[in-house]
């Protein structure tokens, strides 16, 4: 009766190396794949809040949460969901405005100046979802935090303005979210607009349209005069048509927190977005650290639903607490275990904190490297001039050997802002500097999220330094 480390580990739903060091503190000495006893695994599992039955190891989390397969016959297709990205003045807010006016029914049309953060619109007889916080920050926030919410990007462009700093940095975020990316070339009305060039940057950045021969959809638009964004839905249509969405609406309803406020006279409120499963009023749910009892749900039209299913964005009262942006939420039925999970939450949260946790820095690169829990070393780009980005982006890609792929998710001109280390968190990346420094901000924010900015002068410098710290000889840094 014994139990690989790693596997405990992962019935845990914890890492190895903190089971490595519970045991440790126990006074065993293990390694990750070596093996120990049923009364150690028991002790260590309590230790992690589980329960154990003969030989099995039943975490909190597999207690609390329902586990359905998804099988051919309970999976359904859900509408997508759409995150619009693109440059500051670009058109974002616009456009997302003018789809929700244009395609909300007459009947529905009172309650159009609600904003929960997310609306869903009818476009050829069937639902799209889009997330109503413009912009690439509260989309990286969320995903930061592990909450896959979204499956399209819509990265909007301005035909008299063409690709931005800002514009390359949605397309790097969608790309490392594994998004479906949908150009919409905006402001076409412009007597200076000129689709042709905006079409031509974008092949710079590895997006080539349709029209050249490549895979990207590119729709000119105008969000001041409605031009082509009946097209543009449609080719949301299409594209979720490809990726084949679906998702169980027979289950307990699971999803994520896309925003959360207090209302003075009604309590905690907060936007969640079903991602799958029906949530219903009555439901008790447990999002982040908050659990409470769906009292009232209520849709972007503000009106008032019992249940919403999946890819449904729902307003909701009842939670005790205010849960974040990007928190999990999942509707349980043991509402007293879901209590002692969150006890549990943030018991961790707070030991998260005193622990000054690194997810990747040069310094613990190679350990993670042997451990075999890095293939890729994912790093950031950013410099005083683009042809410094460039080299080192290109030294840099060239480290790679057979353990490790270094790749640079992006690269940009400027100083690292919060919005790179928001990316590099997300990412598990470092953050490579040349010639330029963090904006305070992005300082703390890197400190606080435990994101490595290594800063240089010379490219040699950088470059030896990363190889230095693949092989394991880095000097650890006081
Ligand atoms: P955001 O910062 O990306 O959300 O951009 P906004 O939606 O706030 O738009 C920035 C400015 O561009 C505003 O003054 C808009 O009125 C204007 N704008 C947006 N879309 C269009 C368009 O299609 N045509 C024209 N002419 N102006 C637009």
């Amino acid at each position: 009766d014994e139990i690989v480390v790693s596997e405990l580990a992962s019935r845990l739903k914890v890492t190895a190396a903190d089971v490595i060091k519970k045991l440790f503190s126990l006074g065993v000495m293990v390694t990750i794949n070596q093996s120990v006893d049923y009364d150690t695994a028991c002790i260590v599992a309590e230790e992690f809040g589980a329960k154990v039955t003969k030989e099995v190891v039943v975490s909190i989390e597999e207690r609390l949460f329902e586990e359905v397969e998804d099988t051919e016959e309970n999976l359904q297709p859900r509408s997508p969901v759409v995150v619009v990205m693109g440059h500051v003045d670009h058109g974002k807010t616009s456009l997302l405005d003018r789809i929700r006016h244009a395609n909300v029914t007459s009947g529905e049309a009172g309650g159009i100046t609600q904003h929960i953060g997310a609306y869903r619109v009818k476009a050829g007889g069937r639902d799209i979802t889009f997330l109503d916080t413009p912009g690439h920050e509260a989309f990286t926030a969320m995903r930061a935090r592990g909450a896959l919410a979204t499956d399209i990007a819509i990265l909007v462009v301005a035909a008299d303005d063409g690709i931005m700093p800002q514009t390359v940095e949605a397309i790097n975020h969608a790309k490392a979210a594994n998004l479906s990316i949908i150009v919409a070339i905006n402001k076409m009305d412009k007597p200076t607009a000129n689709p042709d060039k905006v079409k031509q940057e974008l092949t710079e950045h590895g997006l080539v349209c349709e029209e050249w021969g490549g895979d990207v959809i590119c729709v000119p638009v105008s969000a001041k005069t409605g031009e082509g964004i009946d097209e543009l839905l449609e080719m949301v249509n299409l594209t979720a048509d490809v990726l084949e969405l679906k998702a169980n609406p027979d289950r307990l309803a699971k999803g994520v927190v896309i925003e959360a406020r207090i209302d003075k006279g009604r309590g905690p409120i907060a936007t969640v977005l079903v991602q799958s499963g029906t949530l219903h009023t009555g439901d008790t749910i447990i999002a982040g650290t908050a659990v409470g009892r769906v009292r009232v749900m209520r849709d972007d039209k503000g009106k008032a639903v019992k249940e919403a299913g999946p890819s449904v964005p729902v307003e909701i009262m009842g939670l005790a607490e205010v849960p974040s942006a990007g928190d999990d939420f999942a509707a349980v039925e043991d509402e007293k275990l879901a209590r002692e999970l969150v006890e549990k939450r943030k018991f961790d949260a707070k030991e998260e904190q005193f622990k000054l946790y690194k997810k990747v820095s040069l310094d613990n690169l190679f350990s993670q490297i042997e451990e075999g829990s890095m293939k890729k070393l994912p790093i950031i780009v950013k410099a005083d001039v683009q042809g410094s980005v460039e080299a080192v982006s290109q030294s840099l890609s060239k480290l790679s050997n057979e353990e490790v792929k270094v790749e640079v998710i992006h690269g940009a001109v400027g100083a690292v802002t919060e919005s790179d280390v928001m990316l590099a968190k997300a990412s598990g990346a470092i953050i490579v500097g040349f010639n330029v420094r963090p904006n305070p901000a992005a300082a703390d924010n890197a400190k606080r999220d435990g994101v490595d900015i290594r800063l240089y002068r010379v490219i040699y410098d950088a470059i030896e330094e990363i190889e230095t710290a693949m092989k394991g000889m880095l000097a650890p840094k006081y």
